[in-house]
């Protein structure tokens, strides 16, 4: 016999001037529990188990913030790779610092970030790109396996199992 929760989410909601709530069901399971959250509104600033839902979505190139990933994907981004196209999601946490997963730089916004020129960015120009993985005490190249303390010394070194041959080492989320 499984086990059943409910949580009721709604009194932890603190919506203003937001649309009016509707009652939207998510069931799932956490191992063999049976698990079902009862959300009042996708737009609404919640907390589920005292843990932040993220309701802000950035785009990973220029930090441009939308509410929801189909607004943000409809316009176009000032600072893509290409030169053209499309914000595109960036899909780590909400951080009070945000690190160059290609040299290491820190800045407190993801718009401040990709403003800047990245020395060691793989296309040999471009700029800095948010680590979309959590701060650790160690970070590991997703390539070779190799372990440093920080992802400046990691992206200082130059990795043999790179996959374009040449390129430094990369962190793994
Ligand atoms: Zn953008
Ligand atoms: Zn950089
Ligand atoms: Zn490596």
């Amino acid at each position: 016999m499984k086990k059943l929760f409910v949580f009721f989410v709604a009194a932890l909601c603190f919506c203003v001037g937001n649309k009016a709530m509707s009652p939207i069901v998510v069931s799932g399971t956490t191992g063999s529990d049976t698990c079902i959250i009862i959300d009042v509104s996708s737009d609404c600033a919640r907390s589920i188990n005292g843990t932040d839902v993220l309701t802000n979505y950035y785009c990973k190139y220029c930090g441009a913030k939308y509410s929801s990933i189909s607004s943000l994907t409809a316009g176009n981004c000032p600072r893509h790779p290409n030169g053209k196209g499309k914000h595109t999601l960036y899909e780590g946490s909400e951080k009070s610092q945000y690190y160059c997963e290609y040299c290491g730089v820190k800045y407190s916004s993801i718009s401040s970030l990709t403003a800047g020129t990245c020395s060691r960015h793989p296309n040999g120009k471009g700029k800095h790109a948010p680590y979309e993985g959590n701060e650790k005490s160690q970070y590991i190249c997703k390539y070779c396996g190799a372990k440093y303390s920080s992802i400046s010394s990691l992206t200082a070194g130059s990795c043999s199992r790179h996959p374009n041959g040449k390129g430094k080492h990369a962190p793994a989320l």
